[in-house]
């Protein structure tokens, strides 16, 4: 079958994106839909290891996550925590996983990833802790410049975020938009940019990016 015009520009689009993560030292690369997605997320680990995940509708959607807790995977799930209190235990742990999954809230088309964190778990564990980071992205995550990234962040995935929680209720929520808060129920604590993949200390990539010609997320 043909591809469509939108699957056509996907593919161009990711190409040159794909290429840009690599010269950032980024273990990057295209899939075309979420299955193969999944299919190579689920490559990249074994039963023996540890993973975990920071929170992501771009995992639920593509089924990973019913994948990691159904199939045997050894998994650290913050959702089978009890209280607050084991909820944060395990948040801790899976800062020292093999393998820690995530999406990202924007990525410029120069390679640049942008994420914004209420309690701070998922920025953390991509600037250091598990082994390795597997970044699952669909293509509307991407934007043309790194300034672009950050007003998606703010302006699009924070406020579409926050409507999941109904004890929360900053500026955005009632309006759309980022107002920049400092509410004491502000969901934007941490900024995070990620501008390479691997370290003098570590030099092999040890953050990977999947960008998948899909939309997933938001
Ligand atoms: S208004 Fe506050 S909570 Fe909402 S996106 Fe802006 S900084 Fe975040």
């Amino acid at each position: 079958m043909a591809k469509t015009p939108f699957e056509l520009r996907n593919e161009v689009l990711a190409q040159r994106v794909v290429k840009n993560l690599q010269r950032r030292a980024f273990d990057a690369c295209y899939c075309a839909t979420k299955e193969e997605a999944l299919e190579k997320a689920l490559s990249l680990i074994d039963k023996e290891q540890c993973v975990s995940w920071g929170g992501s509708m771009t995992l639920e959607e593509m089924g990973l996550l019913e994948t990691l807790r159904t199939q045997g995977y050894n998994i650290i799930d913050r959702d089978t925590a009890k209280s607050q209190e084991e909820r944060l235990e395990l948040l801790r742990k899976a800062l020292t996983c093999d393998t820690y999954f995530m999406s990202t809230n924007a990525m410029s088309e120069d390679g640049v990833m942008v994420n914004i964190d209420g309690t701070g778990n998922r920025v953390a564990a991509m600037v250091f802790g598990p082994k390795s980071v597997v970044v699952i992205a669909g293509i509307n995550k991407v934007v043309k410049s790194y300034e672009d990234a950050v007003a998606r962040a703010r302006n699009l995935a924070a406020p579409v975020n926050v409507q999941r929680f109904a004890n929360f209720n900053p500026p955005c929520k009632n309006n759309g938009h980022c107002f920049n808060c400092t509410a004491p129920d502000s969901i934007c604590n941490f900024i995070l940019t990620t501008r390479k993949g691997s370290t003098m200390n570590a030099p092999a990539p040890r953050i990977k990016v999947i960008l998948v010609g899909e939309s997933l997320g938001y």
